[in-house]
């Protein structure tokens, strides 16, 4: 591979930091051999009602049982509102982008309190109660975020359905959890699209009755776009009516530090949705330190998480992260193409946002566009670039840093699972020099170790499957309703180890580089390859687009390589250029890598958080295509059979 270009850290950084290289380490040191001391002070980033004196009880072996500072009392809401009040009443905390680039609304903490109050208000008028589950289906408004805050006020658990996800999605969700409690909003606005949010609700509530007799009890409609909607009289409720002449005051509930935060389901990318419990007291010190160190964040900053409140990058870093610090917080409503490719620079000059974190398949879905969208634009106001949710294929990361960034903002590249609850693997930009494509080193208190099928632990620069050795505070306690399936999921694989089912490498640095999932390791005539690394140099050729690798049975190899691949807007997908790109491959990897089939494609079958779908691309390419496994998260169903017509076609 091409030599691995390191970018040390700015001067300008290192100079207004949180956490400098030799901060780093000394913390980093200490979390790992005296993670009590370094929790008993660590927990006080937050406000304890009563101050936990058990810091850690945690087993991964045998019932496996996770608590974090068990004998504590707080409240998330409390800590997101109440206690900047005294101080920054008038500062903002959230920041509206519409779909539509006409629609924006500021909102302070002041505001905010009396919002969720009143919101909180509302559900308890609604008889919602402690540890009830609530179920929520929303678009990217500022209710949204009243809504999760007002669960958390009075101790109530939500599950957040991405607001993009089918009837059935939202009726198994409903039915995993047993939840009889929705809000909705009547439509929501996306790309200039509507989308039928309450019609799929009652859709949904048909289908859980169809297939479990199971009913709702309540609606609660919030009004987005005002379209005339059915309302069920005696279930469904407008939130503006019931909301009239609640009070503005409502006290927040104190909980116990390991009741019920949220429940949420992964995306899918590998299988059926787990139901990931995360708890209180652990999950929000996590969430606001790793806010604040990896984001190095400031008072007065504005910061922008392009990722829907549907997944865990929303809950933990549009929401409940940023709030914690006090932190100023965009939320977008639209898509990164709409009106047009610019729209994210756009909004980044109009509120001169400073940290901007999205995903390397926006990045790599705008780049595809060329540089004139970015380059019309100023974005001086920009100081820190993160990414999350796939590896980042060095090409993209260098357009993001050079393009974007103009080659002045550090990019954190977050490494973290919904399961882990918050960041475990990243660099901090006071503290990392960088290396593109690689999320670097371990938060404070994690224990990464790379370990071989049989769970030896290996040593030094080595590539394995990646565990964590001990507990950290925001990770997952259950999946909710099957321990068992807890256990069997994480900790069956190796003893004692939690296991995050993703391949890595590490280097002489002592650098975490993701390689992919381990069920998509290759097997090359003995040699094993991750996914990631051939997309990577695929991606690398100007005419390629995006590209997504898997294994297929091959009579000698054992393994061969198959490569879908996207080109770039105009390019045409001849013979010529596949023959180019297998000698391309050849060059920046070696022979062991190269593809053995190459079928262009228009499109890649992605899970709605943009993940590309590999077990699919599998099945396609193995030529077993009438098991496709669970495809409801799919974002778009259609690409799958226009894959498999393209293989017929091809073969
Ligand atoms: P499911 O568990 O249902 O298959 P999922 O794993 O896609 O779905 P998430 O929890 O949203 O659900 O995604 C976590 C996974 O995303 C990680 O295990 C890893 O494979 C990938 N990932 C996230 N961030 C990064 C990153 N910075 N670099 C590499 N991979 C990442
Ligand atoms: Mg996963």
């Amino acid at each position: 591979m091409s030599e691995i270009a390191v970018y040390k850290v700015p001067e300008s950084v290192a100079a207004n930091t949180f956490c400098t290289e030799g901060q780093y380490r000394d913390l980093y040191k200490q979390s790992i051999n005296d993670p009590i001391a370094f929790w008993s002070e660590q927990k006080n980033c937050v406000d304890w009602f009563r101050d936990p004196q058990i810091i850690k009880n945690t087993s991964f072996s045998g019932e496996v049982s996770i608590k974090w500072f068990e004998d504590g009392e707080l409240n998330v809401s409390y800590n997101c509102i109440d206690r900047h009040l005294p101080s920054r009443a008038n500062e903002i905390a959230l920041i509206w982008e519409g779909d539509n680039p006409a629609e924006s609304a500021k909102v302070t903490y002041g505001e905010l309190a009396r919002e969720v109050n009143r919101f909180a208000n509302v559900l308890k008028s609604l008889g919602v109660k402690k540890g009830d589950r609530v179920t929520m289906y929303m678009p990217m408004i500022l209710e949204t975020t009243y809504a999760m805050l007002a669960c958390a006020r009075i101790g109530a658990v939500h599950s957040i359905v991405f607001g993009g996800f089918s009837p059935d999605a939202v009726a198994s969700r409903l039915d995993d959890c047993q939840s009889s409690f929705i809000i909705t909003a009547d439509e929501g606005l996306r790309g200039g699209r509507k989308v039928p949010l309450k019609a799929n609700v009652d859709a949904a509530i048909v289908e859980l009755a169809a297939s479990t007799g199971r009913s709702v009890d309540t609606v609660l409609v919030v009004r987005r776009t005002g379209a005339d909607i059915a309302m069920t009289k005696g279930r469904d409720v407008w939130y503006h009516d019931v909301s009239q002449d609640v009070s503005d005051h409502c006290d927040p509930e104190p909980m116990k530090a390991e009741d019920p935060l949220f429940i949420l389901y992964t995306s899918g990318s590998t299988g059926k949705p787990k139901g990931v419990l995360h708890t209180t007291g652990g999950y929000l010190v996590w969430v606001t330190m790793t806010f604040k160190y990896i984001f190095d964040y400031k008072p007065g900053e504005v910061y922008w998480c392009s990722a829907d409140v549907g997944w865990i990058t929303g809950h933990s870093y549009i929401v409940y992260g940023p709030l914690s610090n006090g932190a100023t917080s965009l939320v977008f409503e639209g898509v990164p193409n709409y009106p047009d490719a610019s729209r994210f620079w756009n909004v980044i000059d109009n509120f001169k946002v400073n940290i901007f974190y999205t995903a390397p398949t926006a990045i790599r879905a705008l780049m595809r566009e060329g540089e004139d969208f970015v380059k019309a634009t100023d974005r001086s106001s920009l100081r820190l670039l993160g990414s999350v949710g796939e590896p980042i294929n060095p090409e993209a990361w260098n357009w993001y840093y050079t393009v974007v960034g103009e080659g002045r903002c550090p990019i954190v590249d977050t490494w973290w699972q919904t399961e882990t609850g918050g960041v475990l693997i990243s660099p901090l930009p006071g503290a990392t020099p960088l290396k593109p494509g690689s999320a670097t080193r371990p938060f404070f208190g994690v224990k990464p170790a790379l370990v071989d099928a049989d769970g030896n632990i290996l040593d030094g620069a080595t590539e394995g499957n990646l565990v964590l050795m001990d507990s950290w505070p925001g990770q997952m306690r259950t999946v909710y309703g099957d321990h068992e399936r807890f256990i069997q999921t994480y900790f069956s694989s190796y003893k004692g180890l939690y296991f995050t089912g993703d391949g890595c490498r590490r280097d002489e640095d002592g650098y975490y580089w993701i390689t992919g999932r381990v069920d998509d390791v290759i097997n090359v005539s003995g040699h094993r390859m991750g996914t990631a690394e051939v997309e990577s140099a695929l991606v690398a050729h100007e005419d390629v687009s995006e590209a997504a690798v898997v294994g297929y049975p091959h009579d000698i190899k054992g393994q061969g390589i198959f490569a879908y691949v996207t080109c770039k807007a105009g390019v045409e997908p001849t013979d010529q250029l596949r023959s180019d790109l297998v000698k391309w491959v050849r060059k920046e990897i070696g022979p062991i890598a190269s593809p053995d089939v190459i079928l262009f494609a228009p499109g890649l079958p992605k899970t709605r958080s943009g993940k590309i779908m590999r077990r699919i691309l599998r099945k396609i390419a193995e030529n077993d295509t009438d098991s496709l496994g669970d495809t409801s998260t799919l974002a778009d169903p259609s690409v799958v059979d226009d894959l498999i017509r393209t293989y017929r076609v091809a073969t």
